[in-house]
């Protein structure tokens, strides 16, 4: 760490950063509502983290994070560019940003196990690394696409890779000295997984010739790490087309020889993509054994297992989605909060024609009050819906330490994957939503490239379509993990959770509580509707709904987790002698809560209706929606 202290360091740069974080809400968060201290810290796989450490290390990842969001705007107007050598040049800034953020943050993403014994410290409590990166992932998204495969891969390696591939790799990519990217996409082949044609072909010495193409690979093509390893989806051979036998190659964009020299593998970059948002991550076109042969190795020692091995990865990517979501929403919804503090715009509405009467800030206008909840109660409900994903990693985490029985640990694992697919589609559905309210808060301003409102907005989309579009996760909901309703171990036990905390809600917030219970049955109605389209073969029209299914199921989750909070907050406001701003702080998250739970939760029952009406459903022929548009007449 640098010489100066924390807040010194931010007290400086608080005035040019983009970033925005409310401390006081973060702390609420881990301390008071997930209770952070007593499950997660002081207990194994953490004994020796106390929260006073924890509290220290929120310090420094708020200036850490002020530092990353000095380079916000420029790195969107600076973008990426591929130059003549083929190479891609980043925003300047990156260069600076990354040792410091491989120096102090990296060790932190680990797992415990990962560790060798005697290297400390083993990772971090999974809830407190979600507040951290949301901050870092809020402050500048395009920066933490870098590295940002580089866990999955090594657990990649560490379960399924050879001793040669370990010894080879797992450390670098561990600490980051190499980067690694995930690539799966090619022209043809976007959510249609099994029309990847990319071709890795076996040869005498073992190794394996990489042909073909990936398009859109984020962060593929840099110089802040000295060499790259691609993990890259394709066919051992043409017979397995279009199934879903796939390997996973990994391709050093330099190979090492056996004397440990690094030569060009011909892995090239022939496009840096012209995006919408995210302008600092370079996505890019890559070509495999173009002008030279690329040599690549097997995962492990198996053929044709490359989607099982990514498989159980892939949950950690959505919740790195979610993560990306509810840091710019965040952000996004600060900043309002902030400006509509300082404009001043208008009269109260009972003096609206009393030209004498004072202007006020618009943040005294209803309907400004209105877009502020609508955010905040999403921003804060997201991170509650997060929160209780990262509460059964840690679950699972600590519970393997302390030998929990095996069917402890698969109920936690159940809830886990069920959270999954609410994390990466609705958070990043509504990320989108609060970031685009930013920008009505903002009036014209928010238009502007002056302020980063509107950047919040183009960063933000592509949440919803990478990692699997946000229909592919509906589709999973319903149909991997709910099984059309057939199973309804999972629905029960979340039942189950719900209930026991609904029971002990206080009195104050009974009619919140039986607004999300009754809207958790008209999920469980709508289920069981599901369950019988199914039964008649009407695939499609469970199609034509799983989105909206989704949504209300992750509003259930988001009501109840506002609705926690609400209820500690309920509590808190008893004690005798609460500053004022303590007690405006507690009277905020009721306002939250009830805001979502009256305005927005009822919306399930609407959707629940919706979906029972057979007129709902509208098959229509692909003809039906008239000719091609055309240019000319
Ligand atoms: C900025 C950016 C970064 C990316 N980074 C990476 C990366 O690092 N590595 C990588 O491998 N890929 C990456 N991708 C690719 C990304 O994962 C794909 O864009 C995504 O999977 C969607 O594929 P597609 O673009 O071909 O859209 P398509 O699959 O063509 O989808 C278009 C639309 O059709 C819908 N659709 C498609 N199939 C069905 C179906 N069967 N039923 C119903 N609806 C359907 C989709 O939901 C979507 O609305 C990135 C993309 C972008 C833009």
């Amino acid at each position: 760490m640098t010489a100066s202290t924390p807040v010194e360091r931010s007290a400086v740069r608080a005035a040019t950063t983009a970033f925005r974080a409310q401390r006081r809400e973060l702390e609420f968060f881990l301390w008071e509502l997930k209770r952070v201290h007593e499950t997660q810290c002081g207990v194994a796989p953490f004994p020796e983290l106390t929260r006073a450490q924890a509290d220290a290390l929120l310090d420094e990842a708020f200036a850490f994070a002020a530092r990353l969001g000095e380079s916000y705007q420029a790195s969107d107007r600076e973008g990426c560019r591929l130059e003549d050598d083929g190479s891609v040049t980043l925003p300047a800034a990156y260069a600076e940003l990354w040792p410091e953020y491989v120096r102090d943050w990296v060790r932190f993403q680990r797992h415990a196990e990962a560790l060798r014994p005697g290297q400390l410290p083993a990772g971090l409590p999974t809830t407190l690394m979600q507040v951290i990166l949301e901050l870092f992932m809020g402050a500048n998204p395009s920066f933490m696409t870098y590295g940002g495969f580089c866990a999955p891969a090594a657990k990649l390696i560490a379960r399924h890779g050879t001793p040669h591939q370990k010894a080879l790799l797992l450390d670098r990519i561990r600490s980051y000295e190499w980067d690694a990217c995930f690539c799966a996409t090619e022209k043809d082949a976007g959510s249609d997984i099994t029309a990847v044609r990319t071709l890795g072909l076996e040869q005498p010495d073992g190794s394996y010739d990489i042909r073909g193409e990936k398009v859109y690979i984020s962060a593929a093509m840099h110089q802040l790490t000295p060499n790259t390893v691609y993990f890259v989806l394709g066919r051992s051979d043409d017979k397995t087309a279009d199934s879903f036998a796939m390997s996973c190659f990994l391709v050093p964009k330099y190979w090492v020889e056996e004397d440990g020299t690094l030569v060009d593998n011909h892995v090239r970059c022939i496009k840096v993509e012209d995006k919408m948002g995210l302008r600092g991550c370079a996505n890019t076109h890559l070509v495999f054994g173009s002008g030279g042969r690329t040599r690549g190795m097997l995962l492990g020692d198996r053929k044709n297992v490359g989607l099982l091995q990514f498989a159980p990865l892939m949950s950690e990517a959505r919740m790195g989605t979610g993560l990306f979501g509810l840091g710019l929403a965040s952000a996004a919804y600060l900043h309002s909060l902030e400006f509509a503090r300082n404009r001043v715009q208008g009269r109260r509405i009972e003096n609206a024609v009393a030209t004498a009467a004072p202007r006020v800030a618009i943040i005294e206008h209803a309907d400004v009050q209105r877009m502020l909840l609508e955010m905040r109660s999403k921003v804060e409900g997201c991170r509650g819906l997060l929160g209780k994903l990262t509460r059964c990693a840690a679950e699972l985490h600590t519970g393997r330490a302390a030998g929990l029985p095996a069917d402890t640990l698969a109920r936690t694992e159940r809830l886990l994957k069920l959270y999954t697919p609410l994390v990466k589609a609705y958070i990043s559905d509504q990320a989108w939503r609060v970031c685009e309210l930013a920008i009505q808060v903002h009036g014209g301003i928010g238009y502007i490239r002056d302020l980063p409102i509107e950047q919040y907005a183009r960063d933000v989309k592509i949440l919803s379509i990478w990692e699997g579009t946000n229909y592919i996760q509906a589709q999973d909901l319903v149909r991997e993990k709910l099984a059309f309703g057939r199973d309804p171990v999972v629905m029960d036990q979340l039942g189950e959770d719900l209930r026991a905390f609904l029971a002990g809600v206080p009195a104050g917030l009974r009619a919140e509580a039986e607004a999300v219970d009754a809207a958790f049955a008209a999920v469980k109605w709508t289920l069981g509707a599901i369950g019988d389209w199914v039964r008649d073969r009407e695939l499609q029209r469970v199609a034509q709904h799983a989105t909206r299914f989704l949504e209300m199921l992750a509003q259930v989750v988001v009501a109840w987790s506002l609705l926690e909070a609400a209820a500690v907050a309920s509590q808190a406001l008893q004690a005798p002698a609460l500053a004022d701003d303590e007690r405006e702080f507690y009277t905020g998250k009721l306002a939250t809560a009830r805001y979502f739970i009256h305005n927005c939760l009822p919306g399930v029952h609407t959707d629940a209706l919706v979906m029972r009406n057979a007129a709902s459903f509208v098959p229509v022929a692909s003809a039906s929606f008239g000719q091609s548009a055309s240019a000319s007449a």
